[in-house]
């Protein structure tokens, strides 16, 4: 067996241990004589899956009392649907911070459904602090992507949106770092960057926002329904809710979101070091904005850069090419990816430089 360095953005590397315990016991869950996959979402070994990934999550997060944390699926963009559906009524309006592929996307949904303000920095690669003044005191709500997968940038500082309720998407940077959930009303991830596989969609949610949907909005697309029912109104994504507890368990294991905070920020910055020490490398965003977890890069030759990603293939670096949009090469260090992966990957492109001729 060869397990390579995965650098996806997504679906991302998995933590081994519970690739591992996912294998020792995919056909016979907890003595039940059937695999996880085969259980029923209304038995009782699989009220106590989702029960206790939630509470797992509620505990690495601190997550308070009024806020709910709700399982769903169609992945981050169902919510940019599901979000103006619940949260945007007749004749209101939103503001949106537009600092990148995700959140135009985002946009684009949400003006399908009702009225749109949208807010954008001057740099592509830069996020500058917003006060209240930046949004309509009348929006009912600011959407903001907090990582940008693609750019490799994020907030230094969170919006201040003078009360109007912040609602994130996080889903490249949910657990990478510590963070205040109590200042935000709505945060939610697609699972498979940092928590689990695809398929399932985590929302962690006010109470406020709760209940706001109107009477046309579809009751699967209406965030009361996952409340009521617990995330079990119909049969949720069984597998990937399992998988996603195990990889909770393995951050709580680890030293929890701290933990994961630490040894993210000495992962990145070897990396953004060694970009920053070669004259061959360079990335595009200011220090202040520098993602943790996506972190993109390029030589200024494009046959350089497609020569870089074909020997790195070579090396077993897996998806290092860069968005399209972006071009260029990006390498994804989401809680997973170990240590061992980075400091492979600097001493490979160190050797690549040099094998330029010290090329300036
Ligand atoms: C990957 C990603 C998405 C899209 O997620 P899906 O689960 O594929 O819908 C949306 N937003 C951000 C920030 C992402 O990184």
């Amino acid at each position: 067996m060869k397990r390579v360095y995965n650098f996806s953005a997504g679906p991302a590397v998995l933590p081994e241990p519970v690739l591992r315990k996912v294998q020792e016991e995919l056909l016979d869950y907890g003595d039940t004589g059937m695999s996880v996959m085969e259980l029923s979402h209304r038995s009782v070994p699989f009220q106590n899956i989702i029960e206790e990934a939630r509470s797992i999550l509620r505990e690495l997060l601190s997550i308070p009392d009024d806020y709910q944390v709700i399982f769903l699926q169609g992945g981050a963009s169902l919510q940019f649907s599901m979000i103006p559906l619940n949260l945007l009524g007749e004749g209101q309006e939103a503001d949106y911070i537009l600092t990148g592929s995700w959140s135009k996307k985002a946009v684009k949904e949400a003006e399908r459904v009702g009225k749109v303000r949208t807010v954008s920095p001057h740099e592509k690669f830069e996020i500058p602090v917003y006060t209240p003044e930046d949004f309509s005191p009348q929006s009912s709500y600011v959407h903001i992507t907090s990582n940008n997968t693609i750019e490799g940038t994020r907030y230094h500082e969170y919006p201040d949106t003078g009360g109007i309720p912040l609602v994130a998407d996080m889903s490249s940077q949910i657990l990478s770092e510590k963070m205040d959930v109590s200042s935000f009303g709505l945060i939610y991830a697609g699972a498979q960057k940092n928590l689990g596989p695809s398929g399932v969609t985590v929302a962690i949610i006010h109470d406020s926002l709760v209940g706001r949907a109107s009477d046309h909005c579809p009751t699967m697309l209406n965030y009361e329904t996952y409340v009521k029912h617990e995330s079990l109104f119909n049969t949720p994504p069984t597998f990937s809710i399992y998988v996603l507890k195990l990889v909770l368990e393995w951050v709580k294991k680890n030293g929890g979101v701290e933990g994961m905070q630490a040894r993210n920020e000495e992962k990145a910055a070897l990396l953004y070091n060694c970009i920053d020490e070669s004259s061959l490398f360079h990335n595009p965003v200011p220090e202040k904005n520098r993602s943790l977890m996506n972190i993109p890069f390029s030589t200024d030759n494009e046959d350089l850069n497609a020569q870089f990603l074909k020997e790195a293939k070579l090396k077993g670096f897996e998806f290092l090419k860069g968005h399209r949009s972006v071009g260029g090469m990006r390498a994804s260090l989401y809680n997973a990816m170990p240590r061992e992966g980075v400091e492979a990957l600097v001493d490979f492109m160190k050797t690549f430089e040099a094998d330029q001729g010290g090329v300036s």
